[in-house]
């Protein structure tokens, strides 16, 4: 690490903006040669999160996997279930599948933020982080911050700090446009095993058993068409499903961020100014996850300012995500090019018992499942819109291409 002047820094100051996971996970490495300071926004006493606090690789988080800890339901596989269509009744799936989970649990992320938090403030395993929790970082705060620390992380999620100071937030496009709650019920029937509904929209259901009798229920849409009535669309998916309505006052509502921003002009704004997390819009553009993308981030992040190599974080970045953005937009592009529930369907028993990891990030592990169906290639391979996609996924047209334009 070296200063502005070219001299080297014994221990930079560094201010982590936002303190979930990305925050977290920021403060978490660089206070192994920084000196740390995390401002958040919210109490961790009282700290809401919006998501499915579904943690698809509970390792990256350094906590023991306790209940205490906010892990709840180990999960061994989620379920999806395909229907052709909204308007059904009691009709069975046209397909069901299974995508396996390394080690994932659903959570309850407020705990373990509060947990993490705390172990960072009270120095466990390392340094002590200067946490500073129910502080809101105003705009003007924020350019004092660029210029007296010697590196700020911006991890204050979608759509950045950093942008709106910078009047770029028309950067980011919405990707997924999701509610969720969580419900009481009985759930003992799909404890491990979280469901996800796909119904023929561009977008799915899904019920996150966190207990027993607790869960998390959701939905996304990502495509054009959207209900003219989200709160009575997530109401009626949850009575197709045979899952408890939340209460409306429960319902958080928010979008999952798509770039493309991760243009070096975005994610490495000016000297000592990093985004990272939601904040880098860097969570997967096909099925929303982006917990652990957050935290890789901010892991990486670290190394690579401790490492000297800083300069380079917006390209590598990019390079270490390019395979999850390309199945990302491929996987999309059967749902959105196609109106074809049976393909989806198909695709999706195509990759059934894949894990999560080889579903987003293996792009040749997924070919070659559908390689080995002729018939679903041929289809596949003569829809015009997927040949499209295909192509510019391997051309880096959908996203930023590497040159900084
Ligand atoms: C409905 C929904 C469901 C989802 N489900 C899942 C899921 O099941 N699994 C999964 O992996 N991903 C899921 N995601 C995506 C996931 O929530 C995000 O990718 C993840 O939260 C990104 O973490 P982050 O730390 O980058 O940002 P965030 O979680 O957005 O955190 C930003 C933090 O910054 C703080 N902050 C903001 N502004 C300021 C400020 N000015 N000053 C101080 N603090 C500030 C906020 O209070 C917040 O704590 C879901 C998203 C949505 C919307």
């Amino acid at each position: 690490m070296t200063n502005l002047q070219g001299g080297a820094l014994e221990r930079p100051a560094v201010a982590v903006l936002g303190g979930a996971v990305a925050g977290l996970a920021a403060a978490e490495r660089f206070r192994e040669f920084a000196d740390v300071t995390l401002f958040e926004r919210q109490s961790y006493d009282d700290k809401r999160v919006n998501c499915g606090e579904a943690i698809n690789e509970a390792s990256l988080v350094p906590l023991e996997e306790t209940a205490e800890n906010g892990f709840l339901d180990r999960v061994k596989q989620f379920n999806l279930e395909i229907y052709a269509t909204t308007d059904r009744g009691s009709e069975a799936p046209i397909t069901e599948s299974t995508i396996d989970v390394g080690c994932g649990y659903i959570t309850d992320r407020n705990v373990i933020e509060r947990r993490w938090a705390e172990r960072l403030a009270n120095g466990e395993e390392g340094p002590a982080v200067d946490v500073r929790d129910n502080v809101n970082i105003s705009i003007e705060r924020y350019w004092d911050f660029v210029k007296a620390y010697d590196y700020v992380v911006d991890a204050t999620g979608y759509p950045s700090l950093t942008t709106k100071a910078a009047n770029q937030t028309n950067n980011y496009t919405g990707s997924m446009f999701a509610l969720n709650a969580d419900v009481r019920g009985d759930f003992s029937a799909s404890l491990h095993r979280p469901r996800i509904v796909f119904e023929g929209y561009v977008g799915y259901w899904w019920c996150f058993p966190k207990t027993e009798t607790r869960a998390n229920v959701g939905i996304g849409w990502a495509g054009d068409e959207r209900p003219d009535n989200y709160v009575e669309a997530f109401w009626n998916a949850c009575d197709r499903a045979n899952a408890p309505r939340p209460d409306r006052k429960d319902i958080n509502a928010d979008t999952i961020p798509q770039g493309p921003n991760l243009d070096p002009q975005l994610t490495y704004p000016e000297q000592g100014v990093f985004l990272v997390g939601d904040a880098a819009g860097i969570a997967n553009r096909y099925q929303g996850e982006g917990i652990c993308q957050a935290i890789r981030s901010s892991y990486f992040l670290a190394r690579l300012v401790q490492e000297d190599h800083e300069h380079e974080y917006p390209q590598r970045l990019y390079e270490q995500m390019k395979s999850e953005y390309r199945l990302a937009t491929l996987m999309r592009g059967v749902l959105e090019e196609t109106d074809d529930v049976q393909l989806v369907a198909q695709v999706a028993a195509a990759v059934d018992g894949l894990t999560v990891d080889v579903v987003t990030r293996h792009p040749w592990r997924v070919y070659q499942r559908i390689l080995q169906r002729p018939r679903l290639l041929t289809r596949l391979v003569t829809t015009p819109g997927i040949r499209r996609r295909l192509a510019e996924s391997y051309t880096n047209r959908w996203e930023y291409d590497g040159t900084g334009s």
